[in-house]
């Protein structure tokens, strides 16, 4: 079983511009926050109580009165998921965490890079709080129930060791796959950012044999840029598409 209409937001958040995903389930209200990696203040102000700036593009109601309107319910944030661990990703992580006391996952691979969230952070100028221990392994080639929302974890290594995608599959509508520096619109994640395994090799091989088996329509959520299809970048990605043979290195645009 999918979800019926997921109500999915995003949030460009931080120096780098990292897209924080928000997904509810607008049935029960349960949410999941994948990568919250900055900006912790401005998406509780908006989850809790549509305060503030709000998402850069959302699916679902776009203010208070849209909200009680349409009759959506009170959302429950019910877990924090993470498609890896740089710091953009994850930095602010320990604030949701203790604001909405809910477990952190993470795939464990990505557990030592995440150790270095801070002294990363530094050289953008960033001061980010003691780096988050995750509560939870992401288990790959599981669905997971998060509350009410099953995502399927599908571990992708090649940027980071322990990088995944998470598929929301979607009743009667294409499904959504929160991808983080994995895949790109047009391009592919960096393979040579210290101290993350990272590897074109292996990255080419993870969107191969995990990503392209996904239906074509299906919506793909980077981590940064705009938003595309697993149908358009098998067709006309660079790097990966089903054109580009068994690959060509390149540094990717986004860390
Ligand atoms: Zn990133
Ligand atoms: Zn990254």
């Amino acid at each position: 079983m999918g979800l019926v209409e997921p109500w999915i937001e995003h949030f460009f958040v931080g120096p780098l511009q990292m897209r924080c995903s928000v997904v509810t389930d607008r049935l029960t209200g349960d949410t999941v926050v994948v990568d919250g990696g900055d900006e912790p203040d401005r998406i509780i102000a908006w989850i809790e109580r549509f305060e503030g700036r709000g998402p850069d593009w959302s699916t679902g109601p776009t203010s208070l009165a849209d909200a009680q309107s349409m009759n959506v319910p009170l959302r429950k944030v019910v877990a924090l998921v993470n498609t890896h661990a740089h710091f953009d990703h994850s930095g602010f992580i320990p604030v949701l965490s203790e604001h909405f006391k809910v477990d952190w996952y993470l795939h464990p691979d990505d557990t030592f890079l995440q150790t270095l969230a801070q002294q990363s952070g530094r050289r953008y100028g960033l001061s980010l709080p003691e780096p988050a221990v995750a509560d939870q392994h992401l288990v790959p080639d599981s669905t997971m129930m998060f509350g009410s929302i099953p995502i399927r974890v599908l571990h992708t290594p090649g940027h980071t060791l322990g990088g995944c995608c998470l598929l929301v599959n979607v009743e009667d509508d294409a499904d959504h796959v929160f991808v983080g520096d994995t895949l790109f619109q047009g391009s592919v994640g960096r393979t040579d950012i210290a101290h993350s395994g990272g590897d074109f090799e292996l990255l080419a091989s993870s969107i191969h044999t995990q990503l392209w088996p996904l239906a074509l329509d299906t919506v793909v959520h980077p981590g940064h840029g705009p938003l595309t299809t697993i149908g358009q970048e098998r067709a006309t990605n660079p790097f990966v598409g089903d054109d580009a043979g068994d690959g060509v290195y390149g540094f990717g645009k986004y860390a």
